[in-house]
């Protein structure tokens, strides 16, 4: 076994404090990952505290990893030690199924394997990327170019991906007007992309605060959304509306803006359920669409696009000890975007 360290919530109810425990020893398709940074997802918040549902504890969360190749197996093709490698929201899954055989291993039906919070195919619990290292096969591990800030690139594999995945999949591009609801690690990640796809970019955004800060991403406007003046006047007015909120909210309001044939494509994940009106949707003919994080392929794509187009997220650099303060911050909606903690104040 690989003695390993990171830090976890030990129940539900606690903060995440250090703790030592052990990975599993490299077979011949593994590598072994020496983290040196990892983002600080909502999701990690959510399932820390068992918003979602009932967790595997103790819990070490975080799916936006990156690193060095420090050891590989025997079989491994992709990597050499001392690579750049990255690993985002799944660490295995069953290889064979339809949609592992498409490319899309995140929905794999028979034996997916989710990067913590999950038992792997042993039956151990899968500890996250708040540590200092991570085993995983190769092909759940993702290159990463020399050339980008490290740092600034472990949210793409979580914030990245969920949003490129469904502004790809809808074709969002020239000629759209594209809203993003919520500007926080995954919304800026989608005011980004879909600046770089080429669509014309709203953010609506329950902060007046970040209005500035809106223009400094590029984003074309911005609606208060809890100013009904403004809400009102961008009625029927977006293509595409991207909704990244993890709070509790009625998208009845956000449907109203899009245009006839819109398309509101859901990727946050508040706990309780929509209420939705089957007259909202049947006039205008609007779709609403729901986007799970990315498959392999489709998040070697993203990454490699970012290399090209030198998109990375806009972090705040932590040091792991304070990252009880920053989910605090997150539920205040305080960040601008993502944390990332520095692994090497991990001692
Ligand atoms: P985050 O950084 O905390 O950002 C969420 C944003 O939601 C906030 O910055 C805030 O933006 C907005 N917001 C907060 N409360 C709101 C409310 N009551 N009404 C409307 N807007 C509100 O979170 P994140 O890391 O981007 O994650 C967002 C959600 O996506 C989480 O639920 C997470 O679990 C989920 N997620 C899903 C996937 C997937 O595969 N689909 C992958 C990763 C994460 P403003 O201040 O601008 O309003």
């Amino acid at each position: 076994m690989i003695a390993s360290k990171g830090y976890a919530a030990q129940t539900p109810e606690s903060p995440l404090t250090p703790w030592n425990f052990e990975r599993r020893d490299l077979g011949p398709h593994d590598v072994l990952i020496a983290i040196e940074y990892c983002g600080v997802c909502h999701t990690d918040i959510h399932l820390t505290r068992n918003e979602w549902f009932p967790g595997i504890f103790p819990m070490v969360p975080g799916h936006e990893i990156v690193g060095k190749i420090a050891a590989v197996g025997s079989h491994v093709k992709k990597f050499k030690v001392g690579n750049r490698a990255a690993i985002g929201v799944m660490v295995d899954s069953c290889m064979e199924c339809e949609d592992c055989r498409n490319g899309q291993e995140q929905f794999c039906n028979v034996s997916p394997v989710v990067t913590y919070n999950n038992l792997d195919h042993s039956g151990k619990p899968a500890y996250g990327g708040y540590a200092n290292n991570i085993v995983a096969p190769e092909h759940f591990a993702l290159q990463v170019s020399d050339s980008v800030d490290l740092a600034a690139t472990a949210p793409l594999l979580c914030a990245g991906i969920t949003t490129y995945s469904p502004l790809r999949k809808w074709g969002v591009g020239k000629g759209h007007k594209l809203a993003v609801v919520g500007l926080g690690g995954l919304g800026h990640m989608a005011v980004k992309f879909g600046l770089a796809f080429g669509a014309e970019v709203t953010v609506l955004s329950t902060s007046a605060g970040k209005r500035e800060a809106a223009k400094t991403l590029g984003a074309h406007h911005f609606v208060v959304t809890k100013n009904e003046e403004e809400l009102k006047a961008a009625q029927r007015s977006f293509t595409h509306i991207i909704d990244t909120v993890a709070a509790d909210h009625d998208i009845n309001p956000y449907l109203a803006l899009l245009k006839t044939n819109g398309v509101y494509m859901n990727v946050g994940m508040p706990v309780q359920p929509w209420q939705l009106s089957s007259f909202t949707l049947v006039t205008g003919n609007k779709v609403v669409a729901g986007s799970g994080a990315g498959g392999l392929p489709e998040t070697q794509e993203m990454l490699d696009f970012c290399a090209e187009n030198n998109i990375v997220s806009d972090i705040e650099l932590i040091d792991i000890k304070d990252i009880q303060t920053a989910y605090e911050r997150m539920l205040k909606g305080d960040v601008r975007y993502r944390f990332v903690i520095d692994m090497a104040t991990l001692k």
